[in-house]
């Protein structure tokens, strides 16, 4: 079983990526009053705590949303203020203790005629993800499944509601997620090619971690959809002695058109906030 453990990570620069591009895109698919299907691969625990042990013992959220938590809220750009204003809501006064996951991030912004599936296969986390979720009483909105979510989005796919966004946000722990990424999204594509495709990456010296946006570049214009592709770059990859993910991407299939926008001056002040050195730096670039 695997041993990979999100609660480590919850509230890293990743997040703080992942999170606010998750917001920014489930808002604009709100908007229009028609149900959206959420489908969220790979749903982690949930809910975390900041001061639990997992969290404290890693330090990541320090260098994440804690971090991105002490600027002027003022002078961040309106994305981030949002994200910061999802996060503080889980949370009383002026402290962070409480991290939503990807699930209580979808659920907070969808409406009761919309639905939710939360994929998760470790059995640990798939108990905590069941334990928090039962708090938010969502009834039949809401879909826990102890299943591997590349497989389990099929038989949604096409939605009934006929609008989706999916999330596939591997641990990527296994080499083979990356092709397994790459083959569902095809397979989903075929299945219902209006759907709008969210998938997060880790940025790491690996072969298959480059090559992933570039072929989901190529699957996305061969399907002739438009695309956005983010990255953040905190830190040399070589100069990470702590350890500790130095870089990660997003990379979405017909993204909301004005997503591009609302990143160009986030993605800035996200270098300037929480880079760790002289290499932090981002990318950001959309097509079709
Ligand atoms: N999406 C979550 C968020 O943003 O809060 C974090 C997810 S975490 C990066 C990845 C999760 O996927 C882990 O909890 C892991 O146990 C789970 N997992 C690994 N392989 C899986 C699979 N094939 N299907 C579903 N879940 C899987």
């Amino acid at each position: 079983m695997f041993s990979y453990r999100h609660a480590f990570h919850a509230g890293n620069h990743a997040d703080v990526l992942k999170h606010t591009v998750l917001i920014a895109t489930l808002q604009y698919l709100t908007q229009k009053d028609a149900a959206l299907t959420v489908l969220d691969t790979h749903a982690g625990a949930g809910l975390y705590r900041l001061d639990g042990d997992y969290a404290s013992k890693s330090g990541e959220a320090s260098e994440g949303v804690l971090k991105l938590a002490q600027a002027p809220v003022a002078e961040l750009a309106p994305i981030l203020q949002d994200y910061l204003a999802m996060v503080r809501s889980f949370n009383q006064g002026s402290g962070i203790r409480n991290y939503p996951g990807s699930p209580f991030i979808s659920q907070a912004l969808l409406r009761s005629h919309d639905k939710l599936k939360l994929f998760e296969l470790h059995p640990t986390d798939m108990r905590s993800l069941a334990g928090n979720v039962a708090q938010l009483e969502a009834g039949r909105q809401l879909a826990v499944l102890h299943e591997d979510g590349f497989e389990g989005v099929k038989k949604f796919l096409p939605p009934v509601s006929r609008r989706a966004l999916l999330l596939c946000d591997p641990s990527y722990e296994l080499k083979t997620d990356y092709g397994r990424v790459l083959d569902m999204v095809a397979d989903s594509l075929k299945r219902f090619p209006t759907g709008c495709y969210a998938v997060w990456y880790p940025i790491i010296p690996r072969p298959e971690a480059h090559d992933l946006p570039r072929r989901l570049k190529t699957m996305a214009v061969k399907a002739g959809k438009s695309w956005l592709h983010a990255t953040l770059t905190v830190k040399s990859n070589k100069t990470s002695e702590r350890g500790g993910l130095p870089a990660s991407g997003m990379f979405l299939v017909s993204p909301p058109f004005q997503l591009k926008e609302q990143l160009k001056p986030a993605m800035p002040q996200l270098v300037k906030l929480l880079g760790q050195d002289g290499n932090a730096t981002f990318t950001l670039e959309s097509g079709g």
